[in-house]
């Protein structure tokens, strides 16, 4: 059991993982400190490890990386030692690169730096690249060195090492070699960066407070510095901010957007605006179409607490079937509560969440989720409710089966393990569950619920965890 307000990333060991969060901060006397609040407001899209790069009028970086939250991390007097008026941060969870120790996993913890022939480059992504492998042992078998297994120090290398006429054409010509999905911040001596892969798949957002602009993945982290969001960085657009401004580029092939469809489904904050739109909205809208998509007679509606709860709340909407709280999530569930080599995952799902007898003995009730992945969080929840002795157990996922890994930047299991993928019909998933019925949100509905304009055959979302059709 996972949600999207989870800081416990421990307790899920082999599971699905989270893509990572961004933040950056441009000409503001206390730059890391805000750029530190702003990953705070991420956390929730990496709790595996942590950093800042700050970058002083005089002098090199300063940098802080570490295991871990930002809250373990950035101590007043850590944040005290990132001086200068930029900075830039992020939250990981590795979707690229081995974690197979502490030492290994170190390694990888961004954001990424080095001196180049232009000077000193940081770089902090959230994304995944998909033909960096091959790049990589190229570059090896020629003599360069890799510090880390990620695929994010290709794009510092490439950039380090070519050699076309100034830094922003260096910089676009590195990203221009690889494919897969980025939104990534940079930091040069003189500038920050900021730029989206042609497709747009993971999210990047402009603010500005007064006179200092940042860089986010998502919106809320605007709001907990009091920014104020401008815009979107475009798909495929690069800006560059230094003290003369703001320039936008335009360097990549224009190609049709595909928005990762999982930030609304599962991925974002509720507080956040993603595509123009408010992410708890978009949930409850979600729910609102399953509801009418996969009726269910039933005494009362209960979400598998955090993210299921706005699509719950949609679905008692249009059904009229009272909204209530029958599994009741534990939120102190400490990082280092439980070795995650030894517990079982049924363990950890009992750890985080309870059934509230009160609400659900004796009844029929329908739960509602997110999403299925491979089952273990929803088979606990059945397994609990059915000791306490509800009487009728009928399942509302608010997406469509997922039966294609993500290679975009979320780490999925291997097809053969995801649950969707291993059935034929939804009786013989049924059967599995235990549950006395099931139904899930068909993709039409979930490009309705979401309200993006298609152009043409495209959805303008990328869905190829339902589809398999891959945009790049
Ligand atoms: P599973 O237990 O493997 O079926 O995972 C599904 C549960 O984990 C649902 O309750 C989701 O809210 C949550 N979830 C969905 N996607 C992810 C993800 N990428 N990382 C962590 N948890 C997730």
């Amino acid at each position: 059991m996972y949600k999207e307000d989870d800081v416990e990333g421990d307790i899920l060991g082999d599971k699905q993982k989270e893509k990572c969060g961004t933040a950056g901060v441009f000409g503001h006397k206390k730059a890391a400190f805000l750029t530190m609040r702003m990953l705070h407001a991420l956390q929730h899209r990496g709790q595996e490890g942590t950093g800042i790069v700050s970058s002083p009028k005089k002098g090199e970086f300063c940098y802080h990386r570490g295991h871990g939250l930002v809250s373990e991390n950035f101590q007043p007097a850590t944040i005290r030692e990132l001086i200068g008026p930029s900075a830039i941060g992020h939250v990981r969870y590795s979707t690229s690169g081995a974690n197979n120790t502490m030492e290994e996993a170190s390694k990888n913890i961004q954001p990424f730096f080095a001196q180049t022939a232009f000077g000193g480059l940081a770089l902090a992504h959230n994304g995944n690249l998909t033909n960096t492998d091959k790049i990589r042992a190229e570059m090896i078998k020629t003599g360069h060195i890799f510090h880390s297994t990620s695929d994010t120090e290709v794009v510092l290398q490439l950039a380090a090492r070519n050699h076309t006429k100034g830094h922003i054409p260096r910089i676009i010509r590195s990203l221009k070699k690889v494919r897969g999905s980025y939104a990534m911040i940079m930091l040069t001596k003189k500038e920050m960066i900021g730029v989206r892969d042609p497709f747009g798949i993971r999210p990047l957002v402009l603010g500005k407070l007064r006179k200092c602009w940042v860089l986010a993945s998502e919106t809320c982290a605007l709001d907990i510095i009091g920014a104020r969001l401008i815009r979107e960085i475009e798909p495929g657009e690069m800006v560059v901010i230094s003290e003369n401004g703001i320039r936008s580029l335009k360097p990549f092939s224009k190609k049709q957007e595909r928005e990762c469809d999982f930030e609304y489904i599962y991925f974002a904050k509720p507080d956040s605006f993603v595509g123009g739109q408010s992410v708890q909205v978009v949930r409850t809208r979600l729910g609102e179409h399953l509801a009418r998509l996969c009726p269910a007679k039933a005494d009362v509606v209960i979400p598998v607490p955090d993210s299921g709860v706005p699509a719950a709340l949609g679905f008692s909407r249009a059904s009229g079937i009272t909204f209530d709280f029958g599994l009741i999530r534990n939120h102190y569930v400490g990082r280092t509560f439980i070795d995650p080599n030894q517990a079982t995952r049924a363990l950890r799902v009992l750890l985080k969440l309870n059934v509230n007898r009160a609400i659900v003995a004796g009844k029929k009730i329908v739960v509602v989720d997110d999403s299925i992945v491979r089952a273990t969080t929803i088979k606990q929840i059945v397994k609990m409710l059915r000791k306490a002795k509800v009487k009728e157990i009928h399942l509302r996922i608010s997406c469509p089966p997922i039966r294609f890994s993500c290679n975009l930047g979320i780490d999925t299991p291997d097809r053969s393990k995801l649950f969707a993928n291993r059935f034929q019909c939804i009786e013989d998933m049924v059967n599995d569950l235990g549950v006395d019925s099931l139904g899930f949100l068909s993709l039409e509905e979930l490009y309705k619920g979401i309200g993006k304009k298609p152009c043409g055959s495209c959805s303008g979302l990328c869905s190829a965890c339902f589809t398999g059709k891959y945009p790049t």
